[in-house]
């Protein structure tokens, strides 16, 4: 299907507000062309174009999902999982695992640390037309201290050297960002605690500026308040959980978010579909602050994206729409979510042509029953995936 003329009850073509109901969009050769009411659309485009009505339905954006991990299993052990398959086993679990957030509605995905750049492979041969998937932006190997978080994956750094050459590296095996674990994680217990540095201010200044040379982002899983104070002043583009903890709890810096919003450094706030669990676990008042920073980031502006993790223990593939109901549960309105998946999204990834609905777009959208604005539910109700303008069978 080359062209095709999609009409619904409405098309949201992004940010969410802007709508046009009784809408088409106009898809050819890979790229959204026109966007605008049916009834004008369905005048204009020749009657050899295959129509493809959707009463009852709502034309938006595919999602897109900032924080990834296909390699990993979403098991209890996703590191011995990693650890001991072999690179055929892995390599096809791996695109499995794209392929259910394809189903999903997400139509790009931003994987942020695999082993042996295996979702470079898979990127390929996406692109390429050979495996169905959604696009992704890889990170490959995350730079880690040694004994790190997450340094079973290969990118174990300790001088300035190593980090030249694991950029290098990571550069060329075809990374899109470079990712780094600024500060310790939950799924390694042996390395630093979440709220510790990994690196020295003037380390991540330098992987900052190393990045840049090679033409890449950088990406910083940081849990630590300090971590993330350093983070921003070294020029990282996202914020990987920004859960803002210190050895005494939860204490956020109202002058280091305003440095964020004035530097446009987005906030990746993972979380699982199984948050309602997560938060049992975190018991009543680590809850609260945590929900009470995540509002106060809000409120002082923060652009939000959405991500999962999905991969790590309890973080399910496919399970998207779940996260965005976290994000519901705080009051966010519909419309901030949708742009949290969307245009935000695409603008925090740095990828001008995907996010929203507009002539020039790659034509990555979905078509889901009933109207998301209204109901977050209607996300999961997905007839229809485009991925750069070719339907997904499912
Ligand atoms: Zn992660």
């Amino acid at each position: 299907m080359n062209k095709v003329l999609i009409t619904a009850d409405r098309v949201i073509a992004g940010p969410a507000d802007q709508v046009t109901v009784d809408g088409a969009v106009f898809v050819e050769s890979g790229m959204v062309t026109a966007v605008g009411a049916a009834a004008d659309l369905d005048a204009a485009v020749d009657t050899q174009v295959p129509r493809l009505r959707c009463p009852g339905a709502t034309v938006m954006p595919g999602m897109i999902d900032c924080h990834v991990h296909l390699a990993f299993d979403a098991g209890p052990d996703p590191i011995s999982a990693v650890a001991q398959a072999d690179p055929g086993e892995l390599s096809a679990s791996i695109a499995d695992h794209a392929e259910q957030m394809l189903a999903a509605g997400v139509t790009t995905v931003r994987d942020l640390g695999d082993r042996d750049a295996l979702t470079v492979a898979l990127r390929a041969s996406i692109d390429s037309g050979d495996t169905v998937g959604p696009r992704i932006i890889a990170a490959t190997a995350p730079l880690t201290s040694r004994g790190g978080h997450c340094g079973f994956l290969g990118g174990e750094v300790s001088t300035d050297d190593d980090i030249r050459a694991q950029i290098a590296r990571n550069a060329a095996a075809g990374a899109d960002l470079i990712k780094v674990m600024a500060s310790g994680g939950a799924l390694t217990p042996s390395g630093p605690r979440m709220w510790e540095a990994q690196f020295t201010p003037g380390q991540l200044r330098l992987i900052v500026e190393e990045a840049e040379r090679h033409g890449l982002g950088v990406a910083a899983h940081a849990h630590g308040s300090e971590t993330i104070a350093h983070c921003v002043t070294a020029g990282v583009r996202t914020l990987e959980h920004c859960s803002w903890r210190t050895a005494e709890g939860i204490v956020h810096d109202p002058a280091v978010v305003r440095r964020m919003v004035e530097n446009d450094v987005a906030v990746c706030r993972c979380v699982s579909g199984d948050w309602r669990l997560f938060l049992d676990q975190m018991g009543p008042e680590r809850a609260k602050a945590m929900i009470e920073v995540i509002l106060a980031m809000r409120e002082a502006g923060v652009r939000f994206i959405a991500g999962t993790d999905a991969g790590v223990p309890g973080a399910r593939f496919g399970d998207y729409v779940g996260m965005l109901e976290f994000f519901d549960s705080l009051g966010f309105t519909h419309a901030e979510i949708l742009d949290m998946a969307t245009v935000n999204a695409a603008h925090a990834l740095g990828l001008s042509d995907t996010g929203a609905l507009a002539p020039g777009m790659r034509a990555d959208l979905i078509v889901v029953d009933g109207n998301p604005l209204t109901e977050l539910g209607a996300l999961r109700e997905i007839r229809h995936i485009f991925t750069a303008g070719r339907p997904v069978t499912r």
